[in-house]
C-alpha cells in the first residue's frame, strides 16, 4: 500500500475521532499533515501532540490564541478561520482529506479539495444534499476521487461492480438498498412523540454519533439525506433507492442486480470499518473492529419504515423530486429545526413542521451556480428561524 499523506477535516468530532484511532494502528501508512476543529481546543491539542502535523485549523482568533499556547513548544503551526480549512484541504504535499465537519460547514473545504484533485474520504453527507451537483462536477473536473465514508454509501460501494461508471442499468443494477436502524423512537406510540426530549433523541440504540446527526437518526432525516447522498453519489434515481430498515445494523445497505441477486455488506456497526475501508482503497487493513458473531446475533430483521412516523423521510423524497434549490432548503431548515429542539426551543414534532413549511415557502428556488445555492441556504435559515420564532 502507498503511504498517504492527510488532512483530517472535523478531527474533534466522532468520525474525525475513529479515523485517529485507525490511523494511529498504521504510522507507516499514513502521515497527518493538517487537523482541523471548531470548538474542543484541548482536545484538538491532544491530537496534535500525538500526530505531530504540519498544521492545525481552528475558526477563530481567541481559540487559535488558546491552541498556539498550547502547542508553543511544537512544530506545529496554528492556522486560523474558513479560508485556512480550505487551504489545509487542497495543500500539494495532501493527497487524502477527509471531510469529516458536519452540515453546511464543511461544502468549502471540501469543494477546495475536489478541486485540487484529492482522495476524498467523504463523510460530510450535507456537502451532497446541499451542492450534489456542483460537487460532483468539482470532483470530476479536479479529478477527485471520492470515496464514501457514510456507512451505508460505503456498504454500496463495496457492493458495486468494480469500476462503476455512473450508469446503473449498464451495469445490470435494479437498486439500492439503503438500510437505517429506526433509531430511538422506531416503536414508541406516534401519539408519545411529541413530548420526546433531546437526551432521548440523541440517544442511539447502535451508534454513537454527534448530536446533529444523532437527532437526524431519530426522525429519519438522516435516512433522507442519504437518499439524496446516493442519487448523487451512484447516479441514481430516487425510484433505484429504497430504504429499509433493519433494527440491528448489521447490513449496512445492498445492490440489488435484474437478475435477483441482491448483495449486502456486513459489519459490526462501527465507523472504523467504513473508515479503514476508504483508508486503504483498494487495499484492506485490519480496523480494530471487532469481529462479527452472527450467532450470537441471532437474528437479522427487515421491515418497511412507517412515514407517519418518519415524516422527514417522505419531505427527503420529495424534495429530490423537487430538484434545483429544495435539497438545499431541505438542508439548511433540518440545521436550524434541530439545533432549536437540542436548544428546547421546538418540541420534537416541530423539526419536521419546520422543514415541511420551508420547502413549501421556498419552493421552485433554482440554482444556476452555487452562489445561488448559498444564498438558498441562507434565506431558508432566516425563513426556519421566523417560523421557529412564532411558532
Ligand atoms: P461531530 O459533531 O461529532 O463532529 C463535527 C466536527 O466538525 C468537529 O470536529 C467540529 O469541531 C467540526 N465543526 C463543527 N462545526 C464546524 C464549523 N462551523 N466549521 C468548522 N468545523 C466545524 O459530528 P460527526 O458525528 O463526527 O459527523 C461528522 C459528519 O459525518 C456529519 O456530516 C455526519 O452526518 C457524517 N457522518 C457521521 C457518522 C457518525 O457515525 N458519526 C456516520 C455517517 C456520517
Ligand atoms: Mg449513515
Amino acid at each position: 500500500m502507498i503511504r498517504r499523506n492527510l488532512t483530517l477535516l472535523g478531527a474533534t468530532g466522532t468520525i474525525g475521532m475513529n479515523t485517529l484511532d485507525v490511523v494511529a494502528m498504521y504510522p507507516e501508512l499514513f502521515r497527518v499533515v493538517a487537523l482541523t476543529g471548531q470548538n474542543q481546543v484541548e482536545r484538538l491539542a491532544t491530537q496534535c501532540r500525538q500526530f505531530k502535523p504540519r498544521y492545525a485549523v481552528v475558526l477563530d482568533e481567541s481559540r487559535a490564541q488558546e491552541l498556539r499556547h498550547l502547542l508553543a513548544d511544537t512544530e506545529t503551526e496554528v492556522l486560523c478561520g474558513e479560508h485556512a480549512l480550505e487551504e489545509v484541504a487542497s495543500l500539494p504535499e495532501v493527497d487524502t482529506v477527509m471531510a469529516a465537519i458536519v452540515g453546511a460547514a464543511g461544502l468549502k473545504p471540501a469543494l477546495a479539495a475536489a478541486r485540487a484533485g484529492k482522495r476524498i474520504l467523504l463523510a460530510n453527507k450535507e456537502t451532497l444534499v446541499m451542492a450534489g451537483r456542483f460537487f460532483m462536477q468539482a470532483v470530476r473536473r479536479g479529478g477527485a476521487t471520492l470515496l464514501p465514508i457514510d456507512s451505508e454509501h460505503n456498504a454500496v460501494f463495496q457492493c458495486m461492480p468494480d469500476a462503476y461508471s455512473g450508469d446503473l442499468a449498464a451495469h445490470g443494477v435494479h437498486r439500492i438498498l439503503l438500510t437505517a436502524s429506526g433509531g430511538p423512537f422506531r416503536t414508541r406510540p406516534v401519539e408519545t412523540l411529541a413530548a420526546v426530549t433531546p437526551a432521548e433523541a440523541v440517544a442511539h440504540p447502535n451508534w454513537v454519533m454527534g448530536r446533529k446527526i444523532s437527532v437526524d437518526s431519530a426522525t429519519m432525516m438522516n435516512k433522507g439525506l442519504e437518499v439524496i447522498e446516493a442519487h448523487w453519489l451512484f447516479n441514481a434515481r430516487a425510484d433505484q433507492i429504497e430504504v429499509v430498515i433493519h433494527p440491528q445494523s448489521i447490513v449496512h445497505s445492498m445492490v440489488e442486480y435484474l437478475d435477483g441477486s441482491v448483495l449486502a455488506q456486513m459489519s459490526n456497526p462501527d465507523m472504523r470499518t467504513p473508515i479503514a475501508h476508504a483508508l486503504a482503497y483498494p487495499d484492506r487493513i485490519a480496523a480494530g473492529v471487532p469481529r462479527l458473531d452472527l450467532p450470537r446475533i441471532g437474528q437479522l430483521t427487515f421491515e418497511a419504515p412507517d412515514t407517519r412516523r418518519f415524516p422527514c423521510l417522505a419531505l427527503a423524497y420529495q424534495a429530490l423530486a423537487a430538484e434545483g434549490g429544495a435539497p438545499t432548503v431541505l438542508n439548511a431548515a433540518n440545521e436550524v429545526a434541530v439545533e432549536a429542539f437540542l436548544g428546547h426551543r421546538i418540541p420534537y414534532p416541530a423539526i419536521a413542521e419546520t422543514l415541511s413549511h420551508c420547502l413549501e415557502r421556498l419552493a421552485g428556488r433554482t440554482a444556476g451556480e452555487l452562489a445561488d445555492l448559498v444564498a438558498i441556504d441562507q434565506e431558508a435559515r432566516l425563513v426556519a428561524e421566523a417560523y421557529i420564532a412564532r411558532r
